[in-house]
């Protein structure tokens, strides 16, 4: 334990994180600054990831929750192993909300991100983001905009729409009321929304939409309607996610700067749970940009024209100043994607940009800006920072250059300014294209490492096998190890406990009370713990969950799904191992098993050197038995021997088998010869005070023990099979362990037994 305790924080989703196998991509940028701030902070974090059940489009619900209900699946995540929850909105089960308010009552610190369920909260500017998308939109001269809403029951949804209706009446645009339906926020939503809206016949020129994955959907409609985006019809997003950006046309959207949220979620939380109730506003806002593409109607060329206001009023301050500003307004636009933690590493970059162009102005010498911008082009390679937020950053530079250039009104200068950020241009697309084939290569990548990890699971026949899988591939996609954490019921609760093999080879299982998630020894106590954790089922089983390593969070979901079937699998190949290995007629092992059983522990006992015995048991005259109450009843009598055998022994340590005819043998691993006579000779009592046999039966009992230095697997089933020849001639019903002295007069009368 550290001076210092070292928090552990939880986050929930209303909702699931995986849709079949894919991410949330609001979400996961969002966790990725969760993350960043997370290892900055020295904080442990266990994130809480639904999976949906169906792979094709599913309507119900599957958040991961720390309470098990409806559609919910119950994963360790809670107020009672975390210092405090961040809360993704919106809530969609009906529990949620309630199961929060109760936690906040009683004082457990939370933090929401989006609005409608409470405070505190951190939420993006709404409306400013729908003045921002509407104003650009009327700027191109629309007046009938529709809109394509998202879900009735969210927080952020409802303050779009709200913000909708109130900048429509501000511009006094067209309220006809068919212009606005309902999208879900999602793709096959915005489809139907904008189907809705096409079909009502309502007059619209352009549609702004709140959230790109409805507005992917709502394009598609439009499209089909045969109308051209943007002349026919200009179209906005709101989130700015990678689907905007993926769009033909490029879509316009309200950029929502996800990391950075992230990154001062977690802050915030962080000091609410230090300093207490009241540390931290009941409200953060996150400002919001627009990012101008082409399905508004702004042509590449025209995006110049597109001034950002801090930069527009800053002229009037000198040209120092103004640079200073435009160098800041940069770097902010730089970081709505960076960790902030960058900050340091960016400003010296901003300056030098700006520096260079405006050397390049004064001496009519391009280089300057030239190598000014290759050597940030470069950094940012490095850096694997988003390059569409540079574009912003270059944006941002042409409109704060046209600005100053407008109050200059030398021509010449001018033309000048256009070459540099042509050059601009060229370079950063470029560079965009080098991005672009690397992320390729390293998908084609990871496709491949997933597809050998997939075929590898599958083709695995037993537990141990599926987590060497897992050990070896998961490293090759990012993730450094996945703790697989199978239900164990505790008292009536059937997912109360959890069962975590470890990957170090014969260490016996963690067994724990699942919400005591994780249990000391699992991860080191010296670093912070960074964990993703998702449920493991199969079709409706409930089978547990796995803690992965939160490096890649992209994949998780596909690898429980293999992971699921993969330990199913086993499971089957193994009930019909079983069945080969149990003796028919009395329920226990079989003689093969027995063989298999004794070397697998022959091999531990040496390794370890430890001991290992093992018992043989004859039943005393049995062929006479047979003959005076037929073979059927020999059966019968057959059978019970076989359960007083297994009653007798220790349950989950020895195994009983069936080793031929009326013999039979036991494995008692770890046991010295003292140890394992007291098992015989509980067998043999039992036997011999059983009623339930025709007349009185009894066995004879061979033991022998051996110590790791000593032991081979036929030298003890010798030695057990000589003691048991003993207690025949020394007149039956009797346990005898194994002396050397019966090596030499066993092997002398061998040929007559
Ligand atoms: P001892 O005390 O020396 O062991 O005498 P024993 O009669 O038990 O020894 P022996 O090896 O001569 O006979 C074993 C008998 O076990 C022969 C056979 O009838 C009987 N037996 C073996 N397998 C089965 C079986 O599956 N069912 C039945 N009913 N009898 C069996
Ligand atoms: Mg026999
Ligand atoms: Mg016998």
């Amino acid at each position: 334990m550290t001076a210092q305790r070292r928090y552990t924080i939880g986050v929930l989703m209303g909702f699931h994180m995986y849709d079949g196998s894919t991410p949330n991509t609001f979400v996961l940028p969002f966790l990725q600054g969760i993350q960043k701030a997370a290892r900055d902070q020295g904080v442990n974090l266990m994130l809480s990831c639904g999976v949906s059940r169906g792979i094709a489009m599913d309507t119900l619900t599957y958040p991961a929750w720390p309470e098990q209900f409806s559609t919910a699946y119950f994963i360790p995540v809670g107020p009672y192993n975390t210092d405090g929850l961040l809360l993704f909105n919106p809530m969609q089960l009906p529990e949620e909300i309630p199961y929060i308010q109760n936690l906040q009552e009683k004082g457990f610190p939370v933090l929401f991100i989006g609005g409608g369920s409470g405070t505190p909260m951190i939420l993006v500017d709404n409306e400013e983001g729908i003045h921002q998308a509407l104003g650009h939109l009327v700027g191109h001269g629309h007046k009938e905009i529709a809109f394509i809403a998202g879900v009735t029951n969210d927080g952020d949804s409802q303050l779009r729409v709200k913000a909708y209706r109130e900048t429509v009446g501000a511009l006094g645009l067209s309220d006809d009321p068919r212009l606005m339906e309902f999208g879900e926020h999602n793709d096959v939503g915005g489809y139907a929304a904008m189907k809705r809206i096409l079909q009502s016949g309502v007059k619209f020129t352009a549609v702004a939409c709140s959230n790109d994955q409805s507005a992917v959907g709502a394009l598609r409609a439009v499209r089909e309607a045969g109308l051209r985006v943007p002349w026919d019809v200009a179209f906005t997003g709101f989130d700015d996610n990678l689907a905007a950006l993926a769009q033909v046309p490029p879509l316009t959207s309200v950029h929502y700067p996800l990391f950075e949220s992230g990154y001062r979620a977690l802050l915030l939380l962080r000091k609410r749970i230090e300093f207490g109730p009241g540390s931290i506003p009941e409200m953060t806002r996150v400002n919001t940009s627009l990012v101008p593409r082409q399905s508004c109607g702004c042509l590449p060329e025209m995006l110049n024209s597109m001034t950002n206001p801090t930069v527009a009023d800053a002229d009037q301050a000198g040209p120092q100043h103004f640079k200073e500003e435009l160098s800041r307004t940069m770097m902010e636009s730089l970081l709505t994607d960076a960790a902030p933690s960058n900050l340091h590493d960016v400003r010296p970059l901003c300056d030098r940009l700006v520096e260079s162009f405006f050397l390049s102005l004064q001496d009519g010498d391009l280089s300057h800006f030239q190598i000014g911008l290759i050597e940030v082009l470069q950094r940012i390679e490095m850096m694997e920072d988003d390059a569409h937020a540079w574009q912003a950053a270059i944006s941002i530079l042409r409109a704060g250059a046209q600005t100053f250039l407008s109050n200059e009104g030398d021509i010449r200068r001018r033309e000048h300014a256009e070459d540099l950020l042509h050059q601009a241009r060229t370079l950063l697309s470029e560079s965009a294209r080098r991005r672009y084939v690397r992320m390729q290569l390293q998908e084609t990548q990871a496709e491949e490492a997933m597809g050998r990890l997939t075929a590898r699971l599958l083709s695995s026949l037993d537990e141990e096998q599926i987590y060497s899988t897992l050990e070896d591939h998961l490293p090759r996609i990012g993730i450094r190890f996945g703790h697989v954490a199978f239900f164990e019921p505790l008292g009536d609760d059937p997912t109360g406990g959890s069962r975590v093999r470890i990957f170090q080879k014969d260490a016996p299982p963690l067994q724990f009370a699942s919400r005591q998630f994780p249990p000391p020894g699992l991860y080191p106590e010296d670093e912070p713990f960074n964990l993703a954790l998702l449920p493991l089922f199969f079709q409706e089983e409930k089978m547990g969950y796995v803690a992965f390593d939160g490096g890649n969070l992209v994949p998780l979901a596909t690898v429980v799904r293999q992971l699921a079937s993969a330990v199913k699998n086993a499971e089957l190949y193994n009930k019909v191992l079983e069945l080969s290995l149990t003796d028919g007629l009395t329920g226990v092992y079989n003689r093969r098993y027995f063989e298999l059983l004794l070397q697998k522990e022959v091999e531990r006992t040496q390794r370890y050197n430890r001991q290992l015995a093992t018992i043989m048991i004859d039943i005393d005259h049995f062929k006479e038995y047979n003959d005076s109450f037929g073979h059927p009843a020999g059966d019968e009598a057959l059978r019970r021997v076989a359960e007083d055998i297994q009653s007798g022994a220790r349950r989950g340590l020895d195994v009983a088998t069936r080793y031929g005819g009326e013999e039979f043998a036991v494995i008692l691993p770890e046991t010295a010869p003292d140890g394992a006579w007291i098992v015989a000779e509980n067998i043999r009592k039992k036997i011999d005070s059983d009623s339930r046999f025709l007349r009185k039966v009894s066995v004879s009992l061979g033991v022998a023990s051996l110590t790791g230095d000593q032991l081979s697997h036929t030298l003890l089933v010798e030695q057990a099979d000589r003691a048991l020849y003993q207690a025949k001639s020394q007149g039956r019903n009797r346990t005898v362990i194994f002396e050397e002295w019966m090596q030499e007069s066993a092997h002398n009368k061998n040929a007559s037994r």
